[in-house]
């Protein structure tokens, strides 16, 4: 049985769930969307095991977006990202016995996360990354943690004429490349897309009248509409199930059901919960129930 301490954050854990309970904006400001994460006290691994290394280590590196509100922000002057990713990441952390100190957030876009996996340069990925079947035969994917599913992002104006992904054809409709979204567009939609590396720079052109619409999952574009509600719309029902899932090298079984467990885990006791509402539920999403997660190979 490992032993747990509660950790307050240096910006103090109670000034911060009362600021969270005030209600703030899509969480991409105030440095008040973190929950409160529970640090191990010397947690105990099967020797030379990942875990193991990283808790010896105190040290783990997160790959993660920081162009995506809700989801995985960095907030200029804040040291720790913000969104539902970033506190994922930390109640990982948490369970290897590593606190906010130990964690570097390295910024990964979306078609680079498999190499900086394979590469090393991150220990784990946490950056709306869909679990798939060909991301699975290169690198290890647990959880899911998360579903959600492809939509469209629209300019206000335009919300009654784009509102089917059929519409997407004959329009200039910008994703990005790498991304789960960019191929369904194109493979099962017959859009010519715009491929763009990041989803805040297909935002920039959907805002300056360059493309029409961007797509990718509803988490993603609520997170953007919620910084921009006048101008920007989320349209269509979901036309795509993303499942989430927490990146780490292949083939490391002990990782993934520790993964799998910390997951679990948070499910059972509310962390997951806490940490949703105060990340993408502050973007008006409902909290789901926690998804079943599939069994570590
Ligand atoms: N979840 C999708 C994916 O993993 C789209 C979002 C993203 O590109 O991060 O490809």
């Amino acid at each position: 049985m490992r032993l747990l301490k509660t950790r307050a954050l240096a910006t103090g854990a109670v000034l911060a769930l009362s600021l969270a309970a005030c209600g703030d904006d899509a969480g991409t400001g105030g440095g008040d969307s973190h929950i409160e994460v529970e640090v191990a006290e010397n947690p105990e691994f099967p020797e030379g095991s990942t875990m193991a290394k990283l808790a010896e280590a105190g040290e783990i590196t997160i790959g993660v977006k920081k162009d995506q509100p809700g989801i995985g922000f960095e907030v200029p002057g804040e040291d720790i990202p913000e969104g539902f990713d970033i506190e994922i990441g930390r109640i990982i952390a948490g369970a290897l016995g590593i606190d906010d100190g130990g964690i570097t957030w390295k910024e990964t876009i979306s078609d680079n996360r498999e190499p900086f996996l394979q590469e090393g340069e991150v220990d784990i990925v946490a950056a709306s990354y869909s679990i798939t079947e060909d991301r699975r035969k290169v690198v290890g994917q647990a959880g899911p943690y998360y579903v959600t599913g492809q939509q469209l992002l629209v300019r206000e104006e335009d919300k009654d004429t784009i509102t089917s992904p059929e519409d997407m054809k004959g329009i200039k409709v910008c994703s990005v490349e790498g991304s789960t979204s960019l191929e369904t567009a194109e493979v099962e939609y017959g859009a010519a897309p715009v491929p763009l590396p990041t989803y805040s720079e297909c935002v920039d052109q959907l805002e300056n009248g360059t493309v029409d619409a961007v797509t990718t999952d509803g988490a993603i574009l609520l997170g953007y509409a919620a910084e921009n509600p006048d101008e920007l719309e989320v349209v269509t029902e979901p036309f795509s199930e993303e499942r989430y899932g927490i990146g780490y090298q292949k083939d490391d079984t002990e990782m993934c059901q520790f993964i799998n467990d910390t997951l679990e885990q948070s499910f059972e006791d509310g962390t997951w919960a806490a940490a949703f509402e105060a990340t993408l539920g502050e973007a008006g999403v409902e909290t789901p129930e926690p998804p079943a997660l599939d069994p570590c190979e």
